[in-house]
């Protein structure tokens, strides 16, 4: 039998805390394999967002009345839980966004609109999800500034000898993710970090798959910006965060304008708040917030490291298991990957996989995930990918290889 070494946490234990995990799927016991598209819940987030509507809901920073100062010391409240978490200095450098994807885009928009030029390079890599890569074909559109990107080697990881020819002078920022949502690369994100503050560089990093999985420091990794999702991370949908330096994001004018954001509007012109005030215009999601909060309560109680350690011997795990497999071709790194493997088999296109697989329970994802650019890097019009989550064993794991095995079968 195959065995993983385990922690201090009795992962199999905290199952329990995900009242979803008990559904049935065509009948079977659901094996949720799709945690990098979107995680599943614990109930206490669950409770946090029932607890915020039956006791503290009203709008924030507006009101004068006790259900809007619960209301906004709880928002409030959040947004420093979310500094903490990320080791940002202040509070002040959290923007509150529905997500990774609006965080590039207020990057791209907001701050790429006031100090991107014609000719400037913007640098990305070719593992770049559609969210780190379209918001900034849009800016270079309009600004007349260049994309440039670091090349992608067959072992999935990032080919860093043409860093230095890529990283000259000219290039403003250098957006990249953390881990690979299709190949689930390890990015070795202080070091780009470093490589990019030398040329003057900016860098923003997309923690989407991470931020959720490992330790995150932006103080010692370096970065200027980090995007994130709640929602990938045991939170709501709808909400996730921008962390920018504070002198960067004091730097950047509004993008959205509308109520919250202002100090005074007269007909023609308006003040604006500070940042991070500035850059959520409207009514935010109040109660996402507070259910991010408690997700990362929830992430911390368990422990960001033991998270990781068990990610990592899932994915080990499940990769050594699938190639076992007859026709089997895996992507993304042998050695250290984030919590998923993504691979092609002979018997079946990726689509006709899953489908197979949701037939009996397996939620596993075909298709090109948003990486198109990677899927054509590659030579594949898409991957079946499973990715792994800390509520996740490796009893499942073995029930994917038998449902595998039985499409090997079935397709054959
Ligand atoms: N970046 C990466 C690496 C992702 O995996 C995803 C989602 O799958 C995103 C960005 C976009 O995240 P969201 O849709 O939550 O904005």
């Amino acid at each position: 039998m195959h065995q993983i070494a385990t922690r201090a946490v009795d992962w199999h234990a905290i199952r329990e805390d995900f009242p979803i995990l008990r559904e049935r799927a065509h009948g079977h016991p659901l094996i949720y394999f799709d945690s990098a598209a979107t995680s599943q819940k614990p109930r206490a987030v669950i409770d946090a967002l029932r607890r915020y509507y039956e006791h503290e809901n009203a709008n924030v920073h507006r009101g004068l009345h006790e259900l809007s100062s619960r209301a906004t010391e709880a928002y409030e409240k959040a947004r420093q839980r979310v500094a903490t978490y990320l080791g940002a200095t202040d509070a002040e450098e959290i923007v509150f966004t529905r997500g990774t994807t609006e965080s590039i885009n207020l990057v791209a928009q907001a701050w790429g609109g006031k100090f991107i030029r014609a000719g400037d390079v913007i640098l990305l890599t070719e593992m770049e999800h559609h969210s780190n890569l379209v918001p900034w074909q849009l800016l270079a559109e309009r600004t007349g500034a260049r994309l440039r990107f670091v090349p992608v080697l067959d072992d999935g990881t990032l080919d860093l000898e043409q860093l230095a020819s890529l990283l000259t002078g000219e290039v403003k920022i250098f957006a990249f993710t953390h881990i690979s949502n299709s190949l689930g690369t390890i990015n070795p994100v202080s070091e780009l970090c470093q490589k990019a503050r030398a040329v003057g560089a900016l860098t923003l990093v997309d923690g989407a798959q991470s931020a959720g999985h490992l330790p995150i420091n932006v103080e010692e990794l370096g970065c200027d910006f980090l995007a994130f999702s709640g929602h990938k991370m045991c939170g709501p949908t709808g909400i996730g965060g921008l962390y920018a330096r504070a002198e960067i994001l004091d730097s950047i004018p509004p993008w959205h304008g509308g109520g919250e954001m202002i100090v005074s509007v007269t007909l023609e012109k308006s003040a604006f708040k500070k940042a991070p005030h500035r850059f959520e215009a409207g009514t935010p999601n109040i109660a996402g917030a507070v259910g991010l909060a408690a997700a990362i309560d929830y992430i911390e109680q368990l422990g960001r490291p033991a998270i990781f350690e068990h990610d990592s011997n899932l994915a080990n795990y499940a990769t050594q298991r699938l190639s076992e497999l007859p026709g089997m071709h895996i992507f993304g790194p042998t050695k250290q990957r984030g919590a998923l493997v993504g691979f092609v088999m002979d018997a079946a296109h990726p689509h006709d996989l899953t489908t197979f697989a949701d037939q009996y329970g397996l939620a596993l994802r075909g298709g090109h995930h948003c990486n198109q650019p990677l899927m054509r890097r590659f030579g594949v019009p898409g991957t079946t990918r499973a990715s792994f989550y800390f509520y996740n064993t490796t009893e499942e794991i073995d029930q994917m290889i038998e449902i595998l095995s039985a499409a090997v079968r079935f397709f054959s």
